[in-house]
């Protein structure tokens, strides 16, 4: 059997601060055959992801972290090569936690088959993937949205924000208002999303620009920025509003901790209730997931857009453009053929 080579994206060295390209190293590696209960995959398409900037430091959180040398890894869709397993056959299409590499041997029952015929192969790592879910979750188990709220969202014009935004208007949202990091991003939201308003929280104060956007207040704050975004909202919301504090962007990159919103005491006097929560925590919802989210994209209702890199070497470049901003709807980099 000929040997086949691989390549395969590592973690060159922890970031302090801003993530670099000399954090990345790219090596070729000799690709094993499947053992016994194995399929080797091809990768197609990866996803890059803001939880991995974390996964890049070391201590603990809610997932272990990357280890320096080794491969990085994340969402990836792929097809199978050769398979010693009755439970996935070659030309299968996998949904598995192994992306940053081209091929990957993985224990049969490890990743977990698709139908290519349902939706493209990126719906997976997307509208129909852990960010469609996340958007899902934080909205109607976390933010317990109820129609006729006004709903603000940070990171709106990114993969989880700009999908929160339109699950809030089918869900019945009087108004979502959204903030991003430049004007293509603000026409993006309200010309083709559907955002009732938006703005570039780069422009000024986001308090004053909530403020403008949201006269009356919000109910709901889903927040995916932390930081300034995150006391304005506190700033803006009506008595008992709920936040669902889905991530913190800003401060990912932070070499010392910030300050948190100099505004709490709102929670109290607002009655307001703010919940953290990891997607993966919510399995139970997984089946009303695929019912609504995939209802809404079979009958066209939601718009997604993709900033597909190519090639896996460019990998580390899609991760630190994501991180920086460059991207609109959902960052991806598609596989090239190895071959
Ligand atoms: P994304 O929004 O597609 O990409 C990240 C975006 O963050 C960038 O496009 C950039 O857009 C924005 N950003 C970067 N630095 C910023 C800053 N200082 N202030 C404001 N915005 C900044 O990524 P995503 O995958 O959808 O994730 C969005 C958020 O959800 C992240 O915080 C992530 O950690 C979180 N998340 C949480 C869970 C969970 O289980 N809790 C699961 C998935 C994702 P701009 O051009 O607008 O700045």
């Amino acid at each position: 059997m000929t040997e086949r080579t691989g390549v395969e994206i590592r973690l060159a060295s922890r970031p302090v601060g801003w993530p670099t390209s000399e954090n990345f190293e790219v090596a070729e590696v000799t690709v094993g055959e499947p053992a016994a209960g194995q399929v080797l995959v091809r990768n197609l398409v990866m996803s890059v992801d803001p939880y991995m900037r974390g996964r890049m430091n070391e201590g603990r959180s809610y997932v272990a972290p990357f280890e320096v040398g080794a491969p990085l890894d994340g969402g990836a869709v792929g097809q199978v090569v050769s398979s010693a397993s009755d439970e996935l056959q070659a030309g299968d299409i996998v949904l598995h936690d192994r992306g940053w590499r081209d091929y990957v041997v993985l224990d049969a029952n490890r990743p977990k088959k698709v139908d290519p015929d349902r939706a493209p192969l990126n719906a997976y790592l997307y509208v129909l993937g852990m960010p469609g879910m996340t958007a899902y979750v934080g909205l109607s188990e976390i933010a317990q949205q109820q129609p006729g709220d006004v709903v603000f969202i940070s990171g709106a014009a990114g993969a989880v924000g700009s999908l929160a935004g339109q699950l809030a208007k089918l869900s019945g949202a009087s108004r979502v208002i959204g903030s991003a990091g430049s004007a293509e991003k603000v026409r993006f939201l309200t010309e083709e999303v559907g955002f009732d308003a938006a703005f570039n929280y780069k422009d000024g104060p986001v308090r004053d620009q909530l403020k403008e956007a949201a006269p009356d207040g919000i109910d709901v704050y889903f927040d995916n920025v932390g930081g300034e975004h995150l006391e304005a909202a506190i700033g803006a919301m009506h008595d008992f509003g709920r936040i669902a504090c889905c991530g913190m962007i800003s401060q990912y990159n932070a070499a010392e901790p910030e300050p948190g919103p100099r505004n709490m005491f709102m929670m109290v006097s607002k009655r307001l209730r703010m919940r953290g929560f990891i997607v993966g925590d919510h399995s139970e919802l997984t089946e009303p997931f695929a019912r609504d989210v995939g209802g809404w994209l079979s009958e066209g209702k939601i718009h997604y857009e993709e900033t597909v890199v190519e090639g896996l070497r460019n990998a580390p470049e899609a991760f630190l453009n994501m991180m920086r901003g460059q991207n609109t709807g959902k960052m991806l980099v598609k596989i090239d053929d190895p071959a």
